[in-house]
C-alpha cells in the first residue's frame, strides 16, 4: 500500500512535495507575514495544474483527520493561510499555477491562474494596453487567488470596487476534488445562486481557487497625485466631499494617515519623507491625505482642475497645506510613503491591529471616541491610524508606548483593546473586518459580533459544500 506522501509525489512530482527535513525549509509556509502564527504542516504540495490540484484534494480526502490549507503569497494579515500546529494539515501552495490563459481585449477581461502575483496580473493587463486596478502594498508577493479568497481591497476601491467587483468568473476545485468553472467572462448571468460570490472571500474554507476571469479597464490618459494636510479627520472627510463633487469617478484613491504613522516611517525609511509638515505651527499633529486622480482627458487640464480644487480647500480652511508633485517619480514616492506604514510597524514590533470599516459620515466621530476610550485601557499607547479613508476603512492600530516591549504589550492588552475598539465600532454601525478577512485572528470577534443568523447560514453553506471539514478548518467560522 502506498503512503499519502508517495501518492502526492506521484501526482505533482517529488520535487513539489516539501516535507520537514530538520532545516527551516517549511518556515516560509508555516509562519504568517506578521509572525503571529507558526504552525507545523504535514507537507507542502505545489500542484502545477488544476487537474493536479483536484487530484491532491481527492487523495487528501481519503485520509481521516487530514485537512488542507490553501496558500498563495502568504501575505494575509489574519493567519488564515498557515497550518495549525497539529501536523495533520497539508498546505496546498498555488505558486506553480501561474499562466495567463487569455486576454480578451474586446471583452476587457483577463483569465489568469491563481498563483500569479497581483503585480504580474497588472503587468499582463498593461502589456495589452489595459488596466487591472486592484492595488495593494503587498502586490509583488500576494497572489490573485489569495486576493479573491480574501476579497482584498486596497487603494482604488473607491473607483473600481474590491476584488469581488473585479471578478467575473472562477475556476474552483471543490472539497470533493471536482473542478467547477465559470470562466466565461459574462457580465450578465442570472442563472440561479451566484456561486462565484460564495467563493470570493471564503478564505480557502469552501474550495481552492485555481483560476479567475477578471475585469479590465481602459488605461487613464492623465493622472495626478496630491498630498494635503488637515487639522482634523472631519476636515479630511469634507475635503473628500469637495473632490467627489468636482471629480466624481476621476477620484480613484483617497488615503489618510495620522502624524504618528508617518513619523514611524521616517524613523525606519530615511529616504521617505512627507512633503508637508506633520504638525502645525503650534506643534499640533496634522492628518495627511494622499489623493489620486485619473482621467481619460488631457493631463494639463486635470492638473489645473486639481490645483484649483485644492486651492479652494485651502481658502475654505479644510486644508492647512497642499502639494502637487511635479512628476511621476515624485508621485510614486508619495505612494511608497503610504505603503511603508505597515512595513515600519512591522519593524517597530508586534502591534494590535484593527481593520475597521465605518460609514464615512461616522468615521471622524469613531476615531475621536475610540481614542478617548482607549486612554483608560492603554494609556500612552501610540495610535498608528491610517488607511483607505475613501472607503471608510481605517487601519486603527496600536503600538506599545515608546520604548515599551512590543511582545508583552500585545500579550497583556490585546483582548481588552480589541473589546474596547470593536465596541465603539459597533456603536457607530461599523465592521471589525473591512478588508483583511477573519482568518484565525478574528474568529472570536465573529462569534461575538456577527449576527447569529448570519453565522448559522454560513455554517450551513460550509456544511453543504465541505461536509467533512477538509478545507481550512479553524479559519473564518467560529466553533
Ligand atoms: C504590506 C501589506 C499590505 C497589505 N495591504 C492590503 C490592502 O491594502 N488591502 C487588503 O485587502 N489586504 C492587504 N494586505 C493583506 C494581504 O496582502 C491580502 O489579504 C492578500 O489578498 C492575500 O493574498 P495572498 O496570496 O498572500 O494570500 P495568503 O496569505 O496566502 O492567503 C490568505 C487566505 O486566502 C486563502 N487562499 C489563498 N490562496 C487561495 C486559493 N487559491 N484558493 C482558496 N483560498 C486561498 C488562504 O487559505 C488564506 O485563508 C496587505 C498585506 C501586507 C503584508
Amino acid at each position: 500500500m502506498t503512503t499519502l506522501l508517495d501518492d502526492l509525489r506521484a501526482i505533482v512530482g517529488a520535487a513539489h512535495v516539501l516535507v520537514d527535513d530538520g532545516s527551516d525549509a517549511l518556515l516560509a509556509y508555516e509562519r504568517d507575514w506578521r509572525k503571529r502564527y507558526r504552525g507545523h504542516a504535514l507537507c507542502v504540495v505545489l500542484p502545477g495544474s488544476t487537474d493536479e490540484a483536484a487530484a491532491v484534494v481527492r487523495r487528501c480526502a481519503q485520509e481521516d483527520g487530514l485537512s488542507i490549507v490553501a496558500q498563495g503569497g502568504n501575505t494575509g494579515l489574519v493567519g488564515g493561510g498557515v497550518p495549525d500546529a497539529s501536523g495533520r494539515q497539508v498546505v496546498l501552495g498555488t505558486k506553480r499555477l501561474r499562466a495567463v490563459r487569455r486576454i480578451d481585449v474586446d471583452n476587457q477581461t483577463i483569465t489568469v491562474e491563481a498563483g500569479l502575483a497581483l503585480q504580474e496580473v497588472q503587468s499582463a493587463a498593461a502589456d495589452a494596453g489595459l488596466l487591472f486596478p486592484l492595488s495593494l502594498a503587498s502586490e509583488g508577493s500576494c497572489t490573485i487567488g489569495g486576493n479573491l479568497a480574501t476579497n482584498a481591497g486596497g487603494t482604488q476601491v473607491l473607483r473600481f470596487g474590491n476584488a469581488r467587483e473585479l471578478c467575473l468568473g472562477l475556476e474552483v476545485v471543490t472539497a470533493q476534488g471536482e473542478v467547477w468553472s465559470s470562466l466565461h467572462g459574462l457580465r450578465k448571468d442570472n442563472t440561479g445562486y451566484d456561486l462565484r460570490d460564495l467563493f470570493v472571500g471564503s478564505e480557502g474554507t469552501l474550495g481552492i481557487v485555481t483560476a479567475a476571469t477578471l475585469r479590465l479597464f481602459p488605461r487613464p490618459r492623465a493622472g495626478v497625485t496630491a498630498w494635503a494636510t488637515c487639522r482634523t479627520l472631519a476636515d479630511a472627510v469634507t475635503l473628500m466631499r469637495r473632490l467627489r463633487a468636482a471629480f466624481d469617478a476621476e477620484l480613484v484613491g483617497y488615503e489618510a494617515m495620522n502624524a504618528a504613522s508617518l513619523a514611524l516611517v521616517g524613523r525606519y525609511f530615511e529616504a521617505l519623507r512627507a512633503p508637508l509638515a506633520l504638525t502645525d505651527a503650534a506643534g499640533a499633529p496634522l492628518w495627511s491625505v494622499l489623493i489620486d486622480l485619473a482621467s481619460p482627458h488631457e493631463q494639463a487640464v486635470l492638473r489645473e482642475r486639481a490645483e484649483a480644487a485644492l486651492a479652494a480647500s485651502l481658502d475654505a480652511g479644510e486644508t492647512v497645506d497642499v502639494a502637487v508633485p511635479a512628476n511621476e517619480a515624485q508621485s510614486r514616492a508619495l505612494w511608497q510613503l503610504r505603503e511603508a506604514i505597515p512595513l515600519a510597524q512591522g519593524v517597530e514590533g508586534l502591534n494590535i491591529k484593527h481593520d475597521v470599516g465605518l460609514p464615512l459620515s461616522s468615521l471622524a466621530a469613531f476615531v475621536e471616541s475610540a481614542d478617548a476610550a482607549l486612554q483608560a485601557v492603554v494609556p500612552g499607547a501610540r495610535h498608528i491610524t491610517f488607511g483607505h479613508l475613501g472607503d471608510g476603512n481605517l487601519h486603527y492600530n496600536l503600538q506599545a508606548p515608546a520604548g515599551g516591549d512590543a511582545a508583552s504589550f500585545l500579550a497583556r492588552h490585546e483582548i481588552a483593546v480589541n473589546a474596547c475598539v470593536h465596541d465603539v465600532v459597533d456603536r457607530f454601525g461599523g465592521t471589525f473586518s473591512a478588508e483583511h478577512g477573519i482568518g484565525r485572528l478574528k474568529r472570536g470577534e465573529m462569534a461575538l459580533r456577527k449576527p447569529a443568523p448570519a453565522v448559522a447560514m454560513m455554517k450551513a453553506i460550509k456544511g453543504a459544500l465541505d461536509p467533512r471539514g477538509l478545507l481550512n478548518p479553524g479559519v473564518l467560522l467560529p466553533d
